[in-house]
């Protein structure tokens, strides 16, 4: 492929070795790079039944088949492994600026295997690669890290880092790894797996250049798209009415939506755009997944998390590698007067739901200190917040006593002891360490399973299935489940995958109930959605220019310009659902089996709310996930890849390279 490296790393931590891998053409015109490459690596290398935490498991940082071909918002990188949250497929996403330093290096991904005597990190650059002693590093959160690893190797010039803090040290089974000042690939226990193997970082510092085919053709759709972002306006007064907008997206789940909305809000507030609409509308769960708008404090809870008063003290905005939009921020933080950090990066709306609205906590300031702790610690929000909230619903129901909590007041609202809960975590003190594996392990010590939010053992993303069964469906139909990033019928409508796909079904206007009942129709419109984001992770695209659709961001277009092919949307179509069926063969061969994995009665209406816009509502999720399921040639009950559907999407000979 044209716009790759045509090669891989591979790093031996036990024998201490770095060898050179070629990877044929084929593979990539199979699985392009990113995830595709991760999960066709992995299936191949990492033995059926491999302790997530042991040798065996490999850790990989791949960058994007587009990245540095100057194709807009192409610059994040996939974390893959073995994941030891839920013992299936493990991957995490992260943008930033370390996808092009894996490529200067020479590489498309970096493979680490093996376990490391002492803590070590690998320094890459244009000469090769080297196994450092880290023993000076191991121990410091992700920032001083990252600070001390660029002033001790390169001095001033310039080096990308990955860094785990100290919750990937401590083996954290819902820690992520680092790097940009603590902006975080967060899910699947990544940190874990990189704590396990003693590897403190991978500072890159290569400087070769990232091949395509016709640059001039990138650049010209680059063009366009930049003009077209240039041009969206954020009306006047629109920060202030989020909140009651919100009440109009609770109207339905599958408002289609103009792609051009996403980078309307996310140009000027970032994700946090979202959290008032969160709040009202019924797509952010409030109160451990438990309640209406009312019951949290309604638009009050809303305003609380204005993106405005983020916008008020934001410092400068950050953008990803090769990316116009610029979704980030630094924020000053430096008022809080309980903080000893003066900045952090602009939280997302995960986070600020995950400590905010849904630990019934309206204090911004203080989800704002808490996101710099796990930033620099190097674990997850999503989980660690909903784990957080399961921890305050067992206090407030008598099911944790005040002795069990190290004397923590756990109750709704009460960031103090959010804020100390958390750091125990990290540190892994007390109550903390039991909590520190995520809310499966901690429900399974003291009970109340009926409060803990998994899917699958991993904790689900800010965004609740009830108000969109479509994302319900790629909440546990997804190999890393869990995820909030692969699908929503929201996103459906915004994309417009009709007009390159020709089996993805139309957009309907408005959706009406019986459009949620599990059919062909339903399984067909999830299948979509999977297959075109398996696309963007091949291609390090951003999640945020998938949402765009595909008119405004021209994927297809930008792949074939920059691999030099002429393939149409149905054959990229067919690569994300080749990705997504290796995948998900990885959890057969691991034994974590897709039938297992279960949406919480709560997150599935069971019972329903009794207030707000989900009021009533229950999904009939297990036949829904049966026809995605269908709809992949996957078995309808098992969901185990049928062996015509690997055939027929080459998967056996593509093993055999
Ligand atoms: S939209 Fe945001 S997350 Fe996406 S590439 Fe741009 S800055 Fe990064």
């Amino acid at each position: 492929m044209k716009s790759c490296m045509g090669k891989v790393l591979r790093v031996d931590l036990t024998a201490g070795t770095t060898t050179v891998e070629k990877i044929p053409d084929e593979v990539y015109e199979a699985v392009l790079s990113g995830k595709g490459l991760g999960a066709w690596y992995l299936y191949k290398n990492i033995p059926a039944g491999a302790d997530p935490l042991g040798p065996d498991n490999i850790l990989g940082f791949c960058s994007g088949a587009l990245t540095g071909t100057g194709a807009f918002m192409t610059g994040r990188f996939t974390v893959v492994c073995k994941s030891p949250l839920t013992g299936g497929w493990g991957d995490a996403n992260c943008g930033g600026v370390f996808s092009p330093a894996i490529k200067q290096c020479g590489y498309d991904a970096i493979f680490f295997s093996g376990i490391s005597e002492k803590p070590v990190y690998l320094y890459c650059d244009n000469k090769g690669a080297e196994i450092r002693d880290a023993s000076a590093y191991w121990g410091l959160d992700a920032v001083e890290a990252e600070n001390k690893l660029l002033e001790d190797n390169v001095g001033g010039k310039k080096a990308r880092v990955a860094v785990i803090g100290q919750a990937g040290e401590n083996l954290s089974l819902i820690s992520g790894i680092c790097n940009e000042g603590g902006r975080i690939a967060g899910r699947s226990g990544v940190g874990a797996v990189m704590g396990s193997k003693k590897l403190k970082a991978v500072v890159l510092a290569g400087s070769r250049p990232m091949p395509c085919a016709d640059p001039e053709a990138v650049k010209a759709l680059s063009k366009e798209l930049g003009r077209k972002i240039h041009k969206i306006k954020v009306p006047k007064g629109l920060g202030g009415s989020l909140a009651f907008g919100g009440m109009a997206m609770g109207a339905g789940p599958s408002i289609p939506l103009d792609g051009a909305l996403t980078p309307m809000l996310f140009k000027h507030w970032g994700t946090p755009s979202n959290t008032p609409m969160a709040v009202t509308s019924g797509d952010g769960p409030l109160k451990n997944w438990s309640a209406g708008p009312k019951e949290v404090g309604g638009v009050g809870m809303a305003l609380a998390y204005s993106p405005e008063k983020i916008n008020k003290i934001e410092e400068a905005k950050y953008h990803c590698y090769s990316c116009p939009l610029g979704c980030g921020g630094r924020l000053d933080i430096s008022g809080i007067d309980y903080s000893e950090f003066y900045e952090t990066h602009k939280p997302e709306y995960e986070t600020l739901q995950a400590f905010g609205p849904l630990c019934v906590n309206r204090d911004m300031k203080s989800v704002l200190y808490m996101n710099e702790i796990l930033n620099r610690a190097g674990m997850d929000s999503i989980s660690a917040g909903n784990t957080v909230a399961w921890a305050i619903e067992c206090y407030e129901n008598g099911i944790l006593t005040k002795e069990q909590t190290d004397g923590l007041e756990l109750t709704w609202g009460n960031y103090e002891a959010e804020i100390e809960l958390i750091r125990k975590m990290i540190s892994r003190e007390g109550f903390g360490n039991d909590l520190a594996d995520g809310v499966k392990r901690a429900s399974e010590k003291y009970g109340g399973k009926e409060f803990a939010m998994h899917v699958g053992g991993q904790e689900p993303g800010m965004h609740d299935t009830r108000n969109d069964p479509q994302l319900g469906i790629h909440m546990v139909a997804e190999p890393a489940p869990g995820k909030h990033t692969i699908g929503m019928a929201l996103q459906y409508g915004a994309m417009s995958l009709c007009d390159i796909c020709s089996w993805a079904p139309p957009v309907k206007m408005h959706a009406k109930a019986e459009d949620l009942e599990p059919t062909e129709n339903m399984g067909l419109i999830s299948k979509a959605n999977a297959c075109y984001s398996m696309l963007f992770d091949g291609i390090g695209g951003c999640y945020y220019a998938e949402m765009m659709g595909v008119h405004m961001y021209k994927a297809v277009d930008y792949i074939n310009a920059a691999a030099g092919w002429d393939y149409d949307g149905d054959h990229y179509m067919e690569v994300g659902a080749r990705i997504q069926t290796i995948r998900q063969m990885f959890n057969v061969k691991h034994g974590y089996e897709p039938a297992d994995v279960k949406l919480p009665a709560r997150m599935q209406g069971k019972p329903p709310l009794k207030t707000g816009p989900l009021k009533g509502v229950t999904l009939k999720n297990e036949e829904q996930v049966s026809e995605h399921w269908k709809a992949f040639g996957w078995d309808a009950k098992t969901g185990h890849p049928l062996p015509e559907t690997i055939e027929a999407l080459g998967i056996n000979k593509l093993m055999e390279v």
